[in-house]
């Protein structure tokens, strides 16, 4: 068997360790004598999976109380609906800071249910940093106020949180939720799809202060309805359970590398490694702010893009895949969630470097 260094933005790597235990326990879940695949959702067995994945999540993220965590399902994308229907409470608009694709979509989705207004944009730039703060246009009667914490696409993170004068802050943290520690207490509600750091698709975290459900609008789905949901522990109908099951093992996974303290530093390590030497190179580039590089998902060109082809062959075939940038915008990216571990990084600086010699 050889595992390749996958760089994939989502679905992603996960930890090897987490995948072997998950195979060892396929067949018999710790003597139940089935695969979590076969448990009911409201069994004994299952209840338990669920509850501990909820308890680690908090742990993780020292979610405070009076905020409630919802295991759901339809993806980052789902909840650019579902959030305005549980979140507008009887107000008409949303604000939004565009950062880029991610958040361009989350606008388009918005405006089918509210006026969205964007307060600040990255868009003269070419979406290469995060727009600051002392330019954003807030309307203090907005129901929430938007982000994208980190850009899955264009590589550009918040490395701060945004103080919002008292309106509810709302973040898709889709691709850097548990990269690094949080402040869950200065947002109103933090999402994301599982498929990134957390586990396989399927599953869509959802964190919210409790005193803001209860006044979806009337057409939400009952299943997408966060009050209904919380009041049924994320179970009204089938979760998505062996997602949940999944997410759990990387949880303690990641507890048992030491939080996400360390996580942190170990991401910072990894990025330090592959922005320093884009950085010194005169073949590569790095095309986003420094100071709003993100950690996670690292774009970068070549100086010749007729050479992006034999730059992809190579890096195949010296077992990193999944290194060509997203169709929108071109180039490479590497995306490097908690699980790709330093010797991926290395390996792909040593053929950054190599290729370089061989071209540059
Ligand atoms: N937001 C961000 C930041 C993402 O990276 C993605 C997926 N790559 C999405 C939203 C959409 O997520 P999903 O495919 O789970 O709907």
């Amino acid at each position: 068997m050889t595992r390749v260094f996958n760089f994939s933005a989502g679905p992603a790597a996960l930890p090897e360790s987490v995948l072997r235990q998950a195979a060892d326990e396929m067949l018999d879940w710790h003597g139940s004598g089935m695969s979590v695949m076969e448990m009911s959702h409201r069994g004994r067995e299952f209840i338990s999976i669920h509850a501990e994945a909820e308890s680690l999540l908090r742990e993780l993220l020292a979610v405070p109380a009076g905020y409630k965590v919802l295991f759901l399902q339809g993806g980052a994308l789902g909840e650019n609906a579902f959030i305005p229907m549980n979140l507008l409470r009887g107000k008409t608009s949303i604000d939004f800071v565009n950062t880029g694709e991610w958040s361009k979509k989350s606008i388009k989705e918005a405006r089918k249910y509210a006026r969205a207004n964007v307060v600040a944009s990255a868009a003269e730039t070419g979406f290469d940093r995060v727009p600051a703060r002392d330019t954003w246009q807030l309307d203090p009667d907005a129901a929430y106020v938007h982000i994208c914490s980190n850009e899955t696409i264009g590589g550009v993170e918040y490395h701060w949180t945004p103080d919002t004068a008292g309106v509810p802050l709302v973040a898709d943290m889709s691709s850097n939720l548990l990269s690094r520690p949080v402040d869950v207490s200065k947002y109103a509600l933090i999402y994301g799809g599982a498929q990134k750091n957390i586990g396989p698709a399927g599953l869509t975290i959802v964190i919210v202060r409790e005193d803001l459900l209860g006044q979806a609008l009337p057409i939400t789905p009952s299943v997408f309805d966060f009050k209904e949901q919380a009041d049924n522990d994320s179970m009204l109908n089938t979760p998505p359970t062996y997602a949940i099951y999944m997410a759990g093992l990387v949880f303690n996974w990641i507890k048992a590398q030491g939080g996400l303290v360390a996580m942190e530093a170990h991401n910072r390590q990894k990025a330090a490694l592959l922005y320093d030497f884009l950085d010194a190179s005169k073949f590569f580039s790095s095309p986003v702010a420094r100071a709003d590089r993100s950690l996670m998902n690292v774009p970068f060109k070549l100086r010749d893009e007729s050479l992006d082809a034999e730059f992809l062959k190579g890096a195949q075939a010296r077992g990193m895949l999944q290194l060509k940038g997203h169709r929108s915008v071109g180039g490479m990216r590497a995306s490097i969630y908690n699980a790709m571990p330093i010797e991926g990084v290395q390996a792909l600086v040593a053929y950054l470097k190599e290729f370089e010699a061989r071209h540059g």
